[in-house]
């Protein structure tokens, strides 16, 4: 049982603690950074945000090729797909970024640990790695950045095979040619249109009667409609009661209606923070409710000197939220200070198009009583979004009735993942529409529809 000894020790490798490790290291900390598997980079980088875009990049060009290259006037002879090029490029794309880790870490000095972190009482971390070596690790501090993994359903738990999770969904070895989604959020969408780039009939059932629960619901509308004209079908407001292999297929059932039949089901109905084999009870700290590991404004948990971030901690999960969480709090080590702004979070769908928001929706204003204008401006007015054959969505603003600060923006629209960011530092400044109204977009840009947006908060817009 060989010893070591760091200041502090950061258990998982994922966003939230590969990027706490980092910002420790360059704070003059000496940093160790648990992590059980492999390759670095956490669900994100290993089976999350990373593959999954590579794969949308790819299925997005491939239907582009096959539907609106001709309206470009560019003629596609013997057009094909080739899945297993296209799965490798997607895994040299993982590989290059988990890489990129190993180098960041060794420029920082990061000392990496491979194996299973656990708490062992206070100040002490036990690594088990898989070839049975165990080592111990004093450490004055411990950050726990364990994340997350799928959520299940009860009678459609996932069999790796028929019934999936998003993991196996992002290497199916051949087309299904009848995928069923069960859940309509971010990861069910993205997944799902990705198969039905590539040729799989999708259909997606969610519980509530709308997709993409949580984000503002004319912006969720609009997203339907589009997603339904690509070939998606919805089935809205159902109960899946059960899924499971069927023969060479799968069955779901579904509450008071006919079970419906693919070839592959893909269970995307959630996260749930992850802290399996943590050692919480060696330190005295107890999980929510919600399985989370409860922690002050500066990330504390009950334990002394063992903080938490990132997916394992309340808050949207999301990899930025999980980085921004790791810098707060071990500058708030260091430094005493550590902020994260949680009104300013975007969170992006990276369906075609993409659907964007930050701050508050419409129904959370109305709930709250604020008084606010909207103002929206459609892509289908801007040139560039003419000039790129995509027009469908809008962007909308909200502002607040009084002082015209901005309180939450909303994109349904072509990139509207790049353009949520001036909205984001629009909010983190304390912006108001006019602030946004009265600098100068580039023309011809996507972005002039957020500025004609923002100048439709006060009923002027120019190009509408
Ligand atoms: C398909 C999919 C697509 C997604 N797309 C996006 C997206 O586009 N944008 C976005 O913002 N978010 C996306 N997410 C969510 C994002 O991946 C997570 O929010 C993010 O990874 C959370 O970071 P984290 O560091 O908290 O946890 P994780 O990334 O889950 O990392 C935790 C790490 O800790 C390790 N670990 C756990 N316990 C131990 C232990 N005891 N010892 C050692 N190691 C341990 C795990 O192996 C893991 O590597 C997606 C997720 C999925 C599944």
């Amino acid at each position: 049982m060989a010893g070591a000894q760091h200041d502090l020790v950061v258990i998982g490798g994922g966003p939230g603690g590969y990027v706490a490790a980092i910002r420790a290291a360059q704070l003059g900390l000496s940093v160790g950074c648990v992590e059980k598997e492999p390759a670095l980079g956490g669900t994100c980088l290993r089976v999350g945000c990373i593959p999954s875009k590579a794969l949308l990049e790819s299925s997005e060009l491939y239907a582009e090729a096959r539907k609106t290259f001709g309206r470009h006037g560019i003629k596609v002879g013997g057009l094909d797909l080739d899945l297993a090029a296209m799965l490798k490029r997607k895994q040299d794309v993982v590989s290059a970024n988990t890489k990129g880790i190993d180098g960041l870490f060794r420029k920082n000095k990061v000392a990496r640990y491979l194996g299973h972190g656990k708490l062992d009482g206070p100040g002490r971390v036990v690594v088990a790695g898989g070839d049975g070596a165990v080592t111990e690790i004093a450490a004055t501090r411990v950050v726990l950045a364990t994340g997350s993994t799928v959520a299940t359903l009860r009678g459609a738990e996932p069999d790796g095979e028929r019934v999936v999770t998003s993991t196996e969904a992002l290497s199916f070895p051949e087309v299904p040619r009848r995928l069923i989604v069960i859940g309509a959020g971010a990861i069910g969408l993205e997944l799902g249109s990705v198969w039905s780039r590539l040729g799989a009939s999708v259909t997606v059932l969610e519980y509530f009667d709308r997709i993409l629960p949580g984000m503002d619901t004319e912006i969720a509308a609009e997203a339907l409609k589009v997603l339904k004209r690509q070939g998606l079908e919805f089935r809205l407001g159902v109960r899946v009661t059960a899924a499971r292999q069927d023969g060479d297929g799968a069955v779901v059932e579904i509450e008071g209606q006919d079970p419906v039949r693919g070839d592959r089901v893909l269970v995307a109905i959630g996260r749930v923070p992850y802290t399996e084999g943590l050692g919480l009870e060696t330190v005295g700290v107890k999980v929510d409710e919600r399985g989370r590991i409860p922690v002050d404004a500066h990330f504390r948990t009950a334990a002394e000197n063992v903080y938490a971030i990132g997916d394992v901690i309340a808050g949207p999960m999301l990899a930025h939220k999980a980085e921004d969480e790791g810098v707060a709090c071990v500058e708030g080590i260091v430094t005493g200070y550590g902020h994260v702004n949680y009104d300013a979070i975007p969170n992006v769908v990276y369906t075609m198009p993409e659907v964007a928001s930050v701050g508050k929706t419409e129904e959370q204003l109305k709930d709250a009583g604020v008084a606010y204008r909207a103002g929206s401006f459609p892509f289908m007015a801007n040139g560039r979004a003419r000039a790129l054959g995509h027009t469908d969505g809008k962007v909308k603003i909200l502002a607040d009735a009084a002082t015209d600060r901005i309180l939450g923006a909303h994109i349904v629209g072509p990139r509207a993942g790049d353009l949520i960011a001036e909205l984001a530092v629009a909010i983190e400044f304390g912006a108001s529409a006019e602030d946004v109204a009265r600098a100068t977009h580039a023309h011809p840009t996507l972005a002039e529809t957020i500025k004609e947006a923002a100048l439709a908060v006060d009923g002027r817009a120019l190009h509408i």
